[in-house]
């Protein structure tokens, strides 16, 4: 008899994305003059850049050959990207790192779950609190029960304090998702600190890290003195070059970042992490490789540093607007998400319910990243310009 991992089964249902889906598709079934306004995606709306379509293109034409046909890759990525990504994102920010530190994936949502199976669960986990919802799951699914979560509330700015019992895992999300919060340098030092004095490792997701503004902030954990022997980085080219549906991401592991057997004997993560993927990842595609080296050059940084600017106005916009109109707002300088604070003490779902019905808006309950999240609600700003201005005159209509 096939037994089931029973560890699936203490999922919560995909509640969330699903909820608000059958919401709105109920509201248009019933409304079918009224032009639904999102605000809720957290994906991008605007196509891939110019020289990327281009290297895709080429690509496939020298897939076409039998002189530059391409099979398996190596699992750890292509020397001209890996060599790219070392140069341009962090050699200006002064991190340097050896090639056999960068692994190209194919999105940072495998990474994230395959980082998780590599260290024992019986370690406890550090998790901010509202976050993006998948580190939780993926440690319940590998059967990880020992959560302490990192309250990020309006009182400490939703940066949560230090734990005050120990965790071995710490999963730190910067510039978050949902808050828009980032880490500064201060504040990261202080988790690398903690992480040195007690043997932790940080997965520091970063995936929002190009919509950055403030000229102090780190873009890098490997910025902070320290953090190669207790971070991992998390990168993906989905936000930062609309690649949420072509797939590619790249993750740092440091040579000096090491985990403890039973006997206290130091195991390299970067050395475990190669032996793993080398069985259970088929390397990503070399089309989407080329494709992601493509915004490296000239004509691609400028292209989608554009595209970012499209959305970090829209994010400015929705801010000033509602802040205008006298709501509470955070995030949104850091980063495409704004994180409202729901007016007349409602709840998220309540808050939801009317922006739908009343003026048909929708957005994400904040309660749906974790309990700290009650009592808010993230706006995006993935849609159009033309959508963003209207969905945000419509809510600042109806709490006049
Ligand atoms: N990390 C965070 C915080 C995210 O919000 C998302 C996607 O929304 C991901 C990771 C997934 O990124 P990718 O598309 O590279 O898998």
């Amino acid at each position: 008899m096939a037994r089931v991992n029973e560890e699936f089964l203490n999922l919560k249902n995909d509640y969330l994305f699903s909820k608000i889906i059958e919401k709105t598709n109920e509201y248009k079934a019933k409304n079918t003059g009224i032009e639904v306004k999102s605000l809720g995606i957290g994906d991008v709306t605007l196509p891939l850049v110019k020289p990327v379509i281009e290297a895709m293109h080429k690509a496939v034409d020298e897939m076409s050959k039998k002189e530059t046909f391409r099979g398996y890759g190596l699992v750890q990525g292509y020397d001209f990207l890996i060599e790219k990504i070392i140069k341009t994102e962090y050699e200006k920010i002064g991190v340097t790192l050896d090639h056999d530190e960068v692994f190209i994936a194919a999105g940072t949502k495998g990474d994230l779950a395959g980082m998780v199976e590599l260290l024992s669960i019986n370690n406890t986990v550090g998790l901010m609190d509202p976050v993006y919802p998948a580190y939780r799951d993926m440690n319940i699914m590998m059967g990880r029960d020992k959560i302490v979560y990192l309250k990020g509330t309006e009182e400490n700015g939703f940066i949560p304090e230090l734990p005050k019992e120990h965790v071995d895992i710490i999963y730190l999300c910067s510039p978050n998702n949902p808050t828009g919060i980032a880490l500064n340098r201060e504040q990261l030092t202080k988790w690398v600190n903690y992480a040195r004095e007690n043997h932790s490792i940080i997965f520091y997701d970063s995936v929002y890290e190009a919509f950055i503004t403030n000229e102090n902030m780190p873009h890098s954990i490997y910025e902070i003195e320290g953090a190669k022997e207790v971070a991992v980085e998390f990168r993906s080219y989905s936000k930062i070059a609309g690649f949420t549906g072509v797939r590619c991401s790249y993750t740092v592991v440091p040579k000096t970042l090491n985990a403890y057997t039973k006997d206290n004997e130091k195991i390299s993560i970067n050395s475990l992490w190669r032996r793993g993927q080398s069985t259970k990842f088929g390397a990503a595609s070399y089309i989407v490789q080329r494709a992601a080296e493509a915004i490296y050059t000239e004509e691609g940084q400028k292209e989608i540093k554009e595209n970012i600017n499209y959305y970090k106005e829209n994010a400015k916009y929705i801010k000033e607007e509602l802040e205008k109109a006298g709501f509470k707002v955070y995030g949104g300088e850091d980063s495409p998400y704004i994180w409202l604070k729901v007016p007349d003490d409602m709840k998220s779902w309540e808050f939801f319910d009317k922006l739908l019905n009343e003026v048909a808006v929708v957005g994400t309950p904040g309660v749906g990243f974790g309990e700290q999240g009650e009592g808010f609600f993230r706006l995006t700003a993935f849609s159009s310009k033309e959508d963003t201005e209207i969905a945000v005159s419509r809510i600042v209509k109806l709490f006049k």
